[in-house]
């Protein structure tokens, strides 16, 4: 599907807003998965309009102190993961007001600031990065949107206009799908064992994202990412990471699951941040 055809197909978005169904989702285009080469085209689109988007909102962090810490850790997962998916890795830290981490179809990743504050250390920031980037390997973004979109089209059918504003209304929409929480248990659960895969490889403690569930515990409830506040199963998650580290003892018995093994984040106290505009 070119990107015609996505445009044409967001604007099933648009129309539904108009008809007064905007609950009823974001409308991208469907992708088969035979297209593998042609729908990761629109993966790069689509992660290009985001960016733009986010740059225009005057989100995204050229330069700051921050990118010391997370330099390291993003190449590290880079050289981990990048077998696994056709676009390069990319990370930029963004500045928004929850602690949160997402990545687009692409390959951006984009760690929020304030989430370098919030993990207790190096592992738990890496599992969060990993979790993200497994979302990428595992296309789960697309198939969010195409399944939004069936639903979209069953309700309202298929009216369509054509307006020139159509790249940065979907740009905007997949923005809020990935602020929203909308991925099910079972895709997050994937993305965290994909993710735990990633990190051993890196050579970061797959338990970093076991400790971090557990800090969200323990945390206030205004303090908890939001890429996890929505999700009371999180004892769910951890079990199926602790079976599969389990399972999988050649990878996994050597990482220590003691938090007090971990190396702190060391974070420079109120670090400068220069915009990208
Ligand atoms: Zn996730």
């Amino acid at each position: 599907m070119n990107i015609f055809e996505l445009l044409r197909k967001a604007l099933l978005y648009i129309t539904a807003a108009a008809v007064g169904l905007a609950g009823v989702g974001i409308a991208i285009a469907t992708t088969p998965l035979a297209a593998q080469a042609q729908s990761q085209d629109q993966e790069l689109q689509m992660g290009q309009e985001v960016f733009n988007e986010l740059k225009a909102k005057a989100e995204i962090i050229e330069s700051s102190p921050l990118y010391d810490q997370l330099k390291p850790i993003a190449d590290a997962i880079t050289r981990a993961a990048q077998p696994r998916y056709n676009h390069p890795f990319k990370f930029y830290l963004v500045h928004e007001p929850q602690p949160n981490a997402f990545a687009t179809p692409g390959g951006n990743v984009y760690v929020v600031d304030s989430l370098l504050y919030f993990v207790k250390n190096t592992d738990e920031l890496a599992g969060t990065l990993c979790h993200e980037v497994s979302h990428t390997i595992h296309h789960d973004a697309m198939e969010l949107m195409e399944k939004r979109q069936r639903i979209a089209e069953r309700e309202i059918g298929a009216a369509i206009i054509l307006g020139p504003s159509t790249a940065h209304v979907l740009a905007i929409a997949l923005l809020g799908a990935l602020h929203s929480l909308s991925y099910s248990r079972d895709v997050e659960s994937r993305a965290d064992i994909t993710g735990s895969d990633v990190c051993a490889a890196a050579g970061y403690n797959p338990w970093g994202l076991v400790w971090l569930f557990q800090d969200f515990k323990n945390a206030k409830t205004e303090q908890v990412p939001q890429l996890l506040s929505d999700h009371p199963d999180n004892q769910d998650r951890i079990d199926a990471l602790e079976q599969h580290f389990r399972k999988n003892p050649s990878v996994f018995k050597k990482f220590n699951p003691d938090p007090k093994s971990a190396s702190p984040l060391v974070v420079p106290d109120k670090a400068p941040e220069v915009f990208l505009r």
